[in-house]
């Protein structure tokens, strides 16, 4: 059986970052098909959006949609400390005179449907339930993809340029051994989700609460539809699992160690099973070789206790469908082509990374910092609104003064290779999708 196809772009992945690369791409007029493994809805976590995803979406054409949906409006984030004392909420209008300012916490199951489906209303193929296994090579260029259907159906799906949206599942990374671990960042998480659990009065019913454990790390709090809650625990491995195994016991010993989310949850009722990562922050060693563009959690993960990882997807979808658009253009798929996508997610990826070092550092405090460098107040904000593409260094040269800054990865970049181009003439022939079996 033979079916035929063509398209400029094959994506690997439906969730946030493919779906924006799909509309982007597909807004530029380009023939785009997204391959995504699960039926959607399908369960993710990453439930708490930072303001920047605001512009990404109003590209796209959903700020509307958000604006129109039952998730719940966040305003701020606010820090509980070791001892159970919450922070003034850190409100991001006051940094913030637009109104990205208000950002939401969704569920993911539902946000990334509708994404899909605006990639789908934009001209997409969508093709769910089909996974990508490998990708196809020929003189020195990846060419496409292979991949399965439920039935068992194996695929070959060509085009000019592949991107990689794979998520964790991070396909390019898995074939090509491309997976470098941050060397600091060894952290596991642990969470499930209760009904009924106390929320804040006010416009403080939707923030995003970090809490601390003595020491050790960190829960997340966040607000969703229907009275839920989600609320997980980020240490190190070798902390939780000391000496256990038992989910519900590490869960319920850590629950302990702070008040404010010990009486937070005591209204709550537990409506689902522990869930766990491992595997924690990476970056890929390469963004691109021939042919192909990472982007997402397929091209770096980052420890979430700043809610970035999907303002990153967005960001990411929109530099990569406009990178390849342009690479399309010009009729140049070369690695290095990526080489200006990748430096511009990379600087962004990288002052995120500095800040999260400086959160698990012991001698690094926020309120010190503001306190002795109040004009740096407005950089801290820009950092954790999302708005990472501008010039910290005065920022981190201060943070340096109480926390030791890491330097930048030094991978990440695009596989130096030989130039691969392809004529315009050759779309036609070569794009084709074909199910050999
Ligand atoms: C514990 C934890 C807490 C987090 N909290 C937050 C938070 O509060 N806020 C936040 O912004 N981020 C958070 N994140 C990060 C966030 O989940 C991710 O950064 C975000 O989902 C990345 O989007 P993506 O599109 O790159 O990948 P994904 O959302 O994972 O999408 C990838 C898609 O690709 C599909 N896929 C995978 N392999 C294949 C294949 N071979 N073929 C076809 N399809 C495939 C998958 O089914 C999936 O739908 C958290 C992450 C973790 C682990």
């Amino acid at each position: 059986m033979k079916a035929r196809d063509d398209f400029d772009v094959v994506i690997v992945g439906g969730g946030p970052a493919g779906s924006t690369a799909a509309s982007v791409l597909a807004q530029h007029g380009r023939r785009v098909l997204v391959l995504e493994k699960e039926e959607f809805p399908r369960y993710h976590i990453g439930e708490s959006l930072l303001p920047f995803c605001y512009f990404p979406l109003q590209r796209i054409g959903l700020v509307e949609r958000m604006k129109a949906s039952h998730f719940p409006k966040k305003y701020a984030v606010q820090f509980v400390s070791r001892d159970g004392k919450r922070s003034t909420p850190f409100y991001f209008f006051r940094h913030m005179d637009h109104e990205a300012a208000q950002t939401w916490q969704v569920l993911r199951s539902e946000f990334d449907a509708m994404l899909l489906d605006n990639s789908r209303r934009l001209g997409a193929d969508v093709r769910t339930s089909v996974e990508a296994t490998d990708f196809l090579r020929e003189d020195g260029r990846v060419v496409g993809v292979t991949a399965v259907t439920p039935d068992g159906g194996k695929l070959e799906v060509r085009a000019p340029a592949t991107i990689d949206a794979s998520g964790r599942g991070a396909l390019a990374v898995k074939r090509n051994g491309w997976r470098k671990s941050d060397p600091y960042l060894n952290k596991v998480a642990l969470w499930t989700y209760f009904r009924g659990a106390m929320r804040d009065p006010g416009m403080d019913e939707g923030n995003t609460t970090v809490a601390y454990v003595p020491e050790k790390g960190w829960f997340w709090y966040i607000p969703l539809p229907d009275d839920v809650v989600s609320v997980g625990i980020v240490a190190e491995r070798d902390y939780l699992f000391n000496g256990t195994n038992d989910l519900a016991a590490i869960y319920w010993r850590e629950v302990k160690k702070n008040v404010w989310i010990e009486d937070h949850l005591k209204p709550g009722k537990q409506i689902e099973e522990f869930r766990v990562t491992k595997e924690y922050s990476y970056r890929s060693e390469y963004c691109a070789e021939n042919g192909l563009v990472l982007v997402g959690d397929a091209f770096a993960f980052l420890d979430p206790v700043f809610s970035s990882g999907v303002y990153l997807a967005l960001r990411g979808g929109e530099l990569v469908g406009d990178a390849v658009h342009q690479a399309l253009a010009e009729g140049d798929v070369s690695a290095e082509g990526f080489a200006a996508y990748s430096q511009r997610l990379c600087y962004e990826i990288e002052s995120m990374r500095k800040l999260v070092y400086a959160f698990y550092d012991h001698s690094f405090s926020f309120g010190r910092l503001v306190r002795e460098y109040p004009d740096l107040c407005g950089d801290v904000t820009d950092c954790l609104i999302g708005n990472l593409n501008k010039d910290f260094q005065r920022l981190f040269d201060a943070v340096a003064q109480q926390a030791a800054v890491p330097g930048p990865l030094p991978h990440g970049r695009p596989l130096a290779a030989k130039r691969s181009t392809f004529r315009s003439s050759d779309v036609a022939d070569t794009i084709q999708l074909t199910r050999t079996q």
